[in-house]
C-alpha cells in the first residue's frame, strides 16, 4: 500500500467533504430505535421523522426522481425507476444506530457521539461506521449521478431500515411488501463486511471482504427444575449446579469444524498478498482444508469462529435470595450457525454434548444460515469486484461468511445474489468501536465509497440490457 493515509481534509478525496458534512447532519439526529414490534412512541417517531426530513434536504433529487414508501415502523423503501423492468437492484442501509450510555464521557468518547464533530481528517460519532456512513455514501453517489443527467437503466430500490439493531420490522415489512408484487431483485448490498486494515495475520494491505453468506442463529434457553428448600439442607445435586455441570460441557465440545467453499476462496485469495508463515498454507486451503479446519480454532475466537457453530453463554438465573435454594436455573446460549450446518445440527450437538435429560434444551428464536451467493465467475460478484478496484485499488476482493446477522437475511429469501460490504475502510481499532466508543470514519474513505456507488451503479452490470 503506497497511498498515504488521509490525515486532514484537505488531502482527503474530493467527494468526501460533501459526505462528511450530511453524515455530521445525519449523526446529530439520535435515532434509536426501541426493541420489539410495537408502533415507536411518539417521542421516537418524531426523531425518525426528522432523520428523513434531513435525507430529503441533502438528497433533493434522490427524493424527487424517486417513488418513497414508509415501510414497518419508520423504514423507507424508495424506487428510482429505470428503463427496463428486469434487473431490479436494491441496495440498503439502515436509519437508526445502537444507545449509547448516559455518562458516554465515562465509556471513553473523545468526542461527544450525537454531535459528528469532524476533526483530524474523521467524522466522529455514533452512526458514522454502522451505518449511517454507508447511507450517506450511497445517497451521495445517486444524487451526484442524478445532477449529471444521469438515470437508471435498471429499477434501483433502496431500503433503509429504522430498526436494524434491534432485529426489527421493517426490513421484514419491505421484503413482504416486494414479494408481493412479484419483485425479486437480482443484486442485494446490503452492510457487513468492510475494506479491512490489519483483517489477516501478515496481511499488510487492505481487504475488501464481502460477505457472501451469514450465519444463522439459534438462542437456546437451559432450564433445570428442583424442589428447591432451605439453604440449610442442600440437596447432593442441585438445580444450580446441574446447569452448570451442563455448562461447562458445553463448552469443552466444540462444534465439529470445517472449512466452507467461501472461506477457501477467500484464503486462496489474500494467500498471494499474505506475509509470513500462514501464506503457503492457506495458498493450498483446498487440498489443507481438513488440516487448516483443525489448526485455524486454535489461533483465536475469530478464526474458530470462521470454521465452525459457536454457542456462547449469555443469560444465567438462579436463586432470587442468597439463602433460598432455587427451584429453576436457566441458562441462555447464544449460538451462531455455521453456513453449511443447520439449527437441527445445532440443537442435537447440544443436546448430545449435554447427556443429561434433567436440563432441558429449549430453542427460543432460530433463524438457518443464509443461501451462499455467487462469487467469483458470476456477473453481480465482479460487478462488485470491480467498483472495489475503481474506489480501492490497493484492496485485495475477497468473499468471506459473515458472523453477525444482518437486514440482509430477511431478503435472501426473495433474491438470489446478497452481499453485505460496506465500502469504508476500517481499521482494527475503528472495527472494534462498531456498538463501541469513539465510532469514526474517515474523510478520504467517504469520498472512496462515494467513488464504489458510482462505479456500481454506472458499470456495465447495472447498464442497459445489450
Ligand atoms: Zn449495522
Amino acid at each position: 500500500m503506497r497511498r498515504k493515509k488521509a490525515s486532514s481534509a484537505a488531502e482527503a478525496h474530493p467527494a468526501g467533504l460533501a459526505a462528511a458534512q450530511h453524515l455530521q447532519t445525519l449523526v446529530r439526529i439520535p435515532t434509536v430505535a426501541p426493541p420489539g414490534d410495537a408502533p415507536l412512541p411518539p417521542e421516537v417517531a418524531e426523531i425518525f421523522a426528522r432523520h428523513r426530513a434531513a435525507m430529503e434536504e441533502c438528497y433533493p433529487r434522490v427524493f424527487a426522481a424517486a417513488s418513497v414508501e414508509t415501510v414497518g415502523r419508520a423504514g423507507l423503501l424508495l424506487r428510482l425507476p429505470g428503463t427496463v423492468a428486469d434487473r431490479p437492484v436494491m441496495l440498503m442501509a439502515h436509519q437508526d444506530v445502537v444507545p449509547v450510555p448516559q455518562d458516554w464521557e465515562a465509556e471513553g468518547w473523545e468526542f461527544p457521539p450525537f454531535d459528528g464533530t469532524i476533526a483530524d481528517g474523521h467524522v466522529h460519532g455514533r452512526g458514522t461506521l454502522d451505518d449511517k456512513g454507508a447511507l450517506v455514501v450511497l445517497l451521495d453517489a445517486l444524487e451526484s449521478l442524478l445532477e449529471g443527467g444521469w438515470s437508471p437503466a435498471r429499477d434501483v430500490y433502496l431500503l433503509f431500515g429504522a430498526d436494524e439493531e434491534q432485529h426489527g420490522p421493517s426490513a421484514v415489512a419491505a421484503v413482504a411488501a416486494l414479494e408481493e408484487r412479484g419483485i425479486e431483485p437480482w443484486l442485494v448490498l446490503d452492510e457487513g463486511g468492510a475494506v479491512a486494515l490489519e483483517a489477516f495475520p501478515g496481511l499488510k494491505g487492505p481487504a475488501a471482504v464481502i460477505g457472501a453468506s451469514e450465519k444463522g442463529i439459534v438462542t437456546v434457553e437451559l432450564v433445570v427444575e428442583s424442589l428447591g428448600g432451605h439453604a440449610s439442607t442442600p440437596p447432593r445435586e442441585s438445580a444450580p449446579g446441574i446447569l452448570g455441570g451442563a455448562l461447562v460441557a458445553v463448552e469443552g465440545s466444540p462444534f465439529p469444524s470445517s472449512l466452507h467453499d467461501l472461506s477457501v476462496e477467500m484464503f486462496e485469495g489474500i494467500a498471494p498478498h499474505l506475509r509470513g508463515p500462514l501464506k503457503p498454507l492457506l495458498r493450498r486451503a483446498r487440498s489443507l482444508r481438513g488440516p487448516l479446519a483443525s489448526v485455524l480454532p486454535r489461533l483465536g475466537p475469530e478464526l474458530a469462529a470462521m470454521v465452525r457453530t459457536t454457542a456462547a453463554i449469555t443469560m444465567l438465573e438462579g436463586s432470587p435470595a442468597q439463602n433460598v435454594l432455587a427451584t429453576r436455573a436457566k441458562a441462555t446460549l447464544n449460538c451462531r450457525v455455521a453456513v453449511g450446518s443447520s439449527v437441527e445440527d445445532t440443537v442435537t450437538h447440544l443436546v448430545a454434548v449435554i447427556g443429561d435429560e434433567r436440563v432441558s434444551v429449549e430453542v427460543i428464536e432460530a433463524s438457518e444460515p443464509s443461501p451462499v451467493s455467487p462469487t467469483e465467475g458470476d456477473e453481480r460478484w465482479d460487478a462488485l469486484v470491480d467498483a472495489v478496484a475503481a474506489s480501492y485499488p490497493d484492496a485485495v476482493a475477497v468473499p468471506y461468511v459473515m458472523m453477525a446477522a444482518s437486514d440482509a437475511r430477511h431478503v435472501a429469501r426473495i433474491a438470489p445474489a446478497v452481499y453485505r460490504f460496506s465500502p469504508l475502510l476500517m481499521d482494527k481499532k475503528q472495527r472494534e468501536a462498531i456498538h463501541g466508543p469513539n465510532e469514526k470514519v474517515s474523510i478520504d474513505s467517504l469520498g472512496r465509497g462515494v467513488e464504489f456507488y458510482r462505479a456500481l451503479l454506472t458499470g456495465p452490470a447495472l447498464g442497459p440490457a445489450a
